[in-house]
C-alpha cells in the first residue's frame, strides 16, 4: 500500500508573529495519522483549516518551552476537547512539558474529554511505532532543545500486477499474502514473494530541528533527510544576533542541508523582522540548490 506523507506549514514564524507569519508549527500527516512538531500560540486555528481531523491518532512533539513554541498547547487540548476528541492523545517533549500541562490544568481547567499521555524524553531517545521511529537530538539553543526525526521503516516493495496475473495468482488474498513476504501454493506449485515483488524500498524521512545553531548532533541526525525542516531565523547581516539568540542563518541552515546529504531544505521559525523574506532564500540557494521558503498553511508531499 502507498501511503503519503504530506507536511503541512501551519506556522513558520518565529518568536513573535507578523502580519504573514504565524508562530511554529508543523504537521505530518501520514496517511490518517498525525505528527504536529511543536505549538505556538494560534496554531489551533490553522490546524483546523488545514482540515486534518480531530479525532485522529495524533502525537505532539515540543522542541523546547520557550513560549513561541508551547503556548499554543492549551488552547488546542482545549478545542480539541470542546469538538469532541475522545482519541488518547501523546505529547512528547523535553523536561518540564509534564509540568507545563499539569500546571494549566491545575489552574485553568482543560476539561479534557480525552486522555493525554505526556512523554518527557532526552536526546538519543526515541518514539516507536510498527512502521515509523521518531528520534530526538540535542539541538544547540539558549536552553535545552530537542531536534527530532521521523523516519519510516522500509517501506514494501513494489508488487507487480502484470507478473501476478501472469503466473495466474488470482487478485484477492493471495495478492496480500504475497506483498506481506509469504509465499502462496497454487496447486502443486509453490509461489514466493521474490517472483513478485520488488526490493524493500526506502521509508521517508523528515528532520524538524528549531530553534538551534548549526550544530553536528543535527548533522548527524538529520544525514540522508529527504526533508530538513531547520531554524533559518535570520539573513546573512544578522548573523551576530544569530548566535547571540541560539538561532541560524539561512545560509547557516543550507549549510546543515548540504553537510546531512539531505534534498531538500525548508527554510522556518523566519524573524518577524522579514516582512519579505526572499533574501533569506536567496543566501540559502547559494550554499545549497534545493531550498524552499514556505508560506504559513502551504503543503508538500514528502517521497522518499
Ligand atoms: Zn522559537
Ligand atoms: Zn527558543
Amino acid at each position: 500500500m502507498n501511503i503519503s506523507v504530506r507536511v503541512t506549514f501551519l506556522g513558520t514564524g518565529g518568536s513573535v508573529p507578523n502580519k504573514f507569519r504565524n508562530l511554529p508549527s508543523v504537521l505530518i500527516r501520514r496517511g490518517p495519522e498525525l505528527f504536529l512538531f511543536d505549538c505556538g500560540e494560534g496554531t489551533q486555528r490553522q490546524f483546523l483549516q488545514a482540515r486534518a481531523g480531530i479525532n485522529r491518532k495524533m502525537r505532539i512533539f515540543i522542541s523546547h518551552l520557550h513560549g513561541d513554541h508551547v503556548f499554543g498547547l492549551p488552547g488546542m487540548l482545549h478545542s480539541l476537547s470542546f469538538m469532541g476528541r475522545s482519541r488518547e492523545l501523546e505529547i512528547v517533549g523535553p523536561k518540564g512539558i509534564i509540568e507545563l500541562v499539569t500546571c494549566v490544568n491545575r489552574v485553568v481547567k482543560l476539561y479534557n474529554r480525552f486522555p493525554i499521555r505526556i512523554r518527557e524524553i532526552k536526546a538519543g531517545q526515541t518514539v516507536k511505532d510498527a512502521e515509523y521511529i521518531v528520534r530526538a537530538a540535542s539541538a544547540q539553543h539558549s536552553i535545552p532543545c530537542l531536534a527530532y526525526t521521523f523516519e519510516e521503516k522500509p517501506r514494501s516493495g513494489k508488487f507487480d500486477v502484470a507478473k501476478a496475473k501472469r503466473l495466474g495468482v488470482p487478485e484477492g488474498p493471495l495478492w496480500k499474502k504475497l506483498q506481506s513476504g509469504n509465499s502462496v501454493q497454487l496447486g502443486r506449485r509453490r509461489i514466493p514473494p521474490s517472483l513478485v515483488v520488488g526490493p524493500p524500498r526506502r521509508g521517508v524521512k523528515i528532520t524538524y530541528a528549531v530553534d538551534t545553531r548549526p550544530c553536528a548532533s543535527v548533522v548527524k541526525l538529520a544525514a540522508g533527510s529527504d526533508l530538513l525542516i531547520h531554524d533559518s531565523c535570520f539573513a546573512d547581516s544578522a548573523s551576530i544576533k544569530a548566535s547571540e539568540y541560539g538561532h541560524s542563518t539561512a545560509a547557516e541552515a543550507a549549510n546543515v542541508a548540504r553537510k546531512s546529504r539531505s534534498r531538500m531544505l525548508a527554510l522556518f521559525h523566519i524573524s518577524a523582522m522579514y516582512e519579505d523574506a526572499s533574501p533569506l532564500l536567496a543566501e540559502a540557494g547559494k550554499v545549497f540548490r534545493h531550498c524552499i521558503l514556505p508560506r504559513d498553511m502551504e503543503t508538500i508531499t514528502v517521497v522518499a
